[in-house]
C-alpha cells in the first residue's frame, strides 16, 4: 500500500486539501446551523416584544377609561340605579368588562352591572374582608387580582381595582371593581400570532405556570408544561418538541411570561437548509480540489514515469530510447540530464564495442599463435623422442655388452653419461609433449573405472626404491572408506602422484615421505606429504608456473626443469579437481590433491 509516488501524493494532498475542507465544513455548518437557530429565537423575541406591547397597551387603555370615569363621575353622590346607568353604558360599549361594582368605602357594593347576567342593586355584598379589597385601599392605588376562571361565564377575569379619593379631604370615596374579560387579550394573542408569519404558538402564562391566554381556548387554564429557558429546545405546550422563548411581562403588580414556541420540525427547516447549502459549497470543493489534486500530482508523476519508462527500456538494450519531457523546470532539466547521459552511454558503448571487438580479434590471433606453438611444440618433440630412444636404446646395448663391443673404464664412463643425459633429455622432450598437447587442447583423457588401491601399490614399488635409496621413511596409509573404484585417467593420475612423490624424495634429506588416500564425501584425495626443505612463502604464489622454481640454486643443486607442477596442476584440472598446498620452510610440504569420485 502506498508503495507507489502517485498513491502517496495523491494521498498527501487529499490530506492537505480535503481533511480542512471537511473541518471548515463542520465548523461552518455547526455555526450557520446556532446562527440560524439564534436567528429565529431573536425573531420569536420580536413578536413576543410585540405582544408584550400590544397586551400592556390593552390593558393599560381600559385602566385609563376606568381612571378617567372614575375621577369623572362622583360615583359616591348617585344612586345606585344613576351608577348602574354610567357603568352600565360602559359594559356594551366596549364589552371588555364582564361586570364593574361600585364599592362603598366600607366594603359594601353599591351597585354593579354584568354583561350576561341580570342587572341589579347588590348592595347585600360585602367587599369588606376581601382580600383585593383590603390591599388596595391599604395601597392606595390601582390594584389587579390575578386572571381566575369565572364559573358563571365560564371565562377568565381580571380584577381591576381603582380607589378614588375625595379631592377635598382626600378620604376614600369608593373603589370601583371592574372584571376585566381577559378573552380580550385571547384575540390579541391570535391577532398577533396569525399576523407573524412564523409558525409559532404564542401564550401567556401567569406566575403559577397556567396558561391563561392562548389562541386555542382548549389550552387555557391549562398547566404550561414547557422545559426550556429562553432560546433553547423542549417539549413544548401539547408534547411537541420545540424551540422555546420566553420573555416576562409586568404590569404594576401583574406578572405574565409570554411563551413563545416553533415545533423543531420548521424552526429548524432553515438551518437545515443553510447546512446543507454549507455542505454542498464545501463538497464542490472538495470535488474541484480532488481534480486539481489529480491533475498537480499527474504533473509531478507522469514525467517520472515516464523516466522510468524510459530508463527501463535503456536496461533491456534500447539504447535509443529519450524521455520526452519538454518542460522547464526541475523535472525538464531531470530529463533532459538524463537524455544526455543515455547519449554520452551509447557513445561510450559503441567505444567500448569497437575495443571488444578488436580485443576479440587479438585474442583470436593469440589463440591461434598458442595452438601453432603448442602444435609446433608437440611435432618437434615427437621428432625429436625418435632419435633421442634410438640414443637411449643402442646406448643400452653397448652397457649391456650386446653389441659384442667392448670398453675400458672410461669409455663405459662417458656411455653412462650419454645414458643418463639422454635419459635426461628424453624426459624433458616428454614433459614437453605433455604440456603441449594440454595447452593445444590435443590431450585426450579417458575416464574409466580405476582402482585407487592398485595404483597406490604401483606407485610403492616405483617410488619406495628412491626412497630407500635415500633412507627415508615412505608410508602409505588407505583410508577404508575409499571405494574400489573411482572414475579417472589412470595415466594421468599416475603422473601426478609420481611428480609429486618424485619431488617430495628429491627434496627431504631426512624423515619420511608420506602418501594417504583420503575419502571425502563425494571427493576423494591424495596426500603427499615430506619433512624436507619446504617451499618460502612467495614461491607458492609461482612454482605452479611452467618453468618455475623456488629460486636458481634449487636448480643447481637439484636440477629438474620447473613444468611437473605445472603439468600436474593442468591435469587435476582436467579430471575436474585442484591441488592445494601447505608449507613451513625447513619443515616439509604437503600437497593436496582433490578429485571428484565419479570423474569430471
Ligand atoms: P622440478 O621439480 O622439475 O623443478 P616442479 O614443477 O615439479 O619442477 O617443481 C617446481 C619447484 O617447486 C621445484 O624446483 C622446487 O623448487 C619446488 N618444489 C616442488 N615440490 C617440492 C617439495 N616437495 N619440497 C620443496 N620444494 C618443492
Amino acid at each position: 500500500m502506498f508503495t507507489k509516488l502517485r498513491t502517496r501524493l495523491t494521498a498527501i494532498f487529499i490530506l492537505l486539501t480535503i481533511l480542512p475542507m471537511i473541518a471548515i465544513a463542520l465548523v461552518l455548518g455547526q455555526s450557520i446551523y446556532t446562527s440560524s437557530i439564534a436567528d429565529t429565537s431573536e425573531r420569536v423575541g420580536l413578536i413576543e416584544d410585540q405582544m408584550a406591547f400590544a397586551i400592556s397597551d390593552e390593558i393599560d387603555k381600559h385602566v385609563n377609561e376606568l381612571m378617567v370615569l372614575g375621577e369623572a363621575i362622583p360615583f359616591d353622590q348617585l344612586t345606585p340605579s344613576q351608577q348602574r346607568g354610567i357603568t352600565g353604558e360602559l359594559l356594551t360599549a366596549n364589552q371588555a368588562y364582564n361586570n364593574i361594582v361600585i364599592i362603598s368605602p366600607d366594603g359594601k357594593a353599591q351597585s354593579e352591572v354584568a354583561l350576561f347576567d341580570v342587572v341589579f342593586d347588590n348592595q347585600s355584598v360585602d367587599y369588606s374582608q376581601d382580600p383585593l379589597f383590603l390591599q388596595t385601599i391599604e395601597l392606595g392605588e390601582i390594584n389587579y387580582s390575578g386572571v381566575f376562571f369565572d364559573e358563571v361565564t365560564g371565562e377568565p377575569l381580571i380584577t381591576f381595582a381603582l380607589p378614588f379619593y375625595n379631592k377635598r379631604s382626600n378620604d376614600l370615596s369608593y373603589v370601583i371593581f371592574a372584571n376585566f374579560r381577559f378573552r380580550v387579550i385571547w384575540n390579541l394573542v391570535a391577532t398577533i400570532e396569525r399576523q407573524s408569519s412564523q409558525n409559532v404558538e404564542l401564550f401567556l402564562t401567569d406566575p403559577e405556570n397556567t396558561v391563561v391566554a392562548h389562541a386555542n381556548p382548549t389550552y387555557v387554564f391549562q398547566k404550561a408544561t414547557y422545559e426550556a429557558p429562553q432560546g433553547n429546545f423542549g417539549v413544548g405546550l401539547g408534547g411537541v418538541e420545540s424551540l422555546i422563548s420566553t420573555r416576562p411581562l409586568t404590569i404594576n403588580n401583574l406578572q405574565f411570561t409570554i411563551v413563545g414556541q416553533e415545533p423543531l420540525e420548521t424552526a429548524l427547516l432553515e438551518a437545515q437548509s443553510a447546512v446543507i447549502n454549507a455542505i454542498a459549497i464545501v463538497a464542490v470543493a472538495a470535488v474541484i480540489a480532488g481534480v486539481v489534486v489529480l491533475f498537480v500530482t499527474s504533473q509531478i508523476v507522469q514525467p517520472i514515469e515516464q523516466l522510468a519508462g524510459v530508463a527501463n527500456e535503456i536496461r533491456d538494450g534500447n539504447l535509443n530510447a529519450t524521455a520526452d519531457v519538454n518542460r522547464n523546470d526541475e523535472i525538464g532539466n531531470m530529463a533532459h540530464a538524463f537524455n544526455s547521459m543515455t547519449a554520452e552511454l551509447r557513445h561510450t558503448l559503441a567505444g567500448l564495442e569497437e575495443n571488444v571487438k578488436e580485443l576479440q580479434k587479438a585474442r583470436r590471433i593469440a589463440e591461434e599463435n598458442s595452438r601453432l606453438k603448442s602444435e609446433f611444440l608437440a611435432m618437434m618433440s615427437h621428432e625429436l623422442r625418435t632419435p633421442m630412444n634410438a640414443i637411449e636404446g643402442f646406448t643400452s646395448i653397448m652397457l649391456n655388452g650386446l653389441g659384442g663391443v667392448e670398453f675400458n673404464d672410461p669409455a663405459e664412463d662417458f656411455i653412462q653419461r650419454i645414458q643418463s643425459n639422454s635419459k635426461r633429455l628424453l624426459a624433458l622432450i616428454n614433459d614437453f609433449l605433455d604440456l603441449s598437447r594440454i595447452e593445444s587442447g590435443r590431450l585426450e583423457l579417458s575416464s574409466g573405472e580405476v582402482s585407487p588401491k592398485d595404483l597406490v601399490r604401483n606407485w610403492e614399488n616405483e617410488i619406495g626404491i628412491l626412497a630407500d635409496k635415500k633412507g627415508l621413511n615412505f608410508e602409505v596409509t588407505v583410508d577404508p572408506k575409499i571405494p574400489n573404484t573411482v572414475v579417472g585417467d589412470a595415466e594421468a593420475l599416475s603422473k601426478v602422484a609420481i611428480n609429486l612423490l618424485g619431488n617430495a624424495i628429491k627434496f627431504t634429506e631426512t624423515g619420511k615421505v608420506s602418501l594417504s588416500l583420503k575419502y571425502c564425501g563425494d571427493k576423494w584425495q591424495m596426500i603427499v606429504a615430506d619433512t624436507g626443505i619446504g617451499i618460502p612463502p612467495h614461491a607458492r604464489e609461482y612454482i605452479f608456473d611452467e618453468f618455475r622454481q623456488v629460486d636458481q640454486s634449487s636448480k643447481r643443486k637439484y636440477g629438474g626443469t620447473g613444468l611437473g607442477l605445472a603439468i600436474s596442476q593442468k591435469l587435476v584440472r582436467a579430471m575436474g579437481g585442484y591441488i592445494a598446498l601447505e608449507s613451513e620452510t625447513g619443515q616439509g610440504s604437503t600437497f593436496t590433491v582433490t578429485l571428484p569420485l565419479n570423474g569430471k
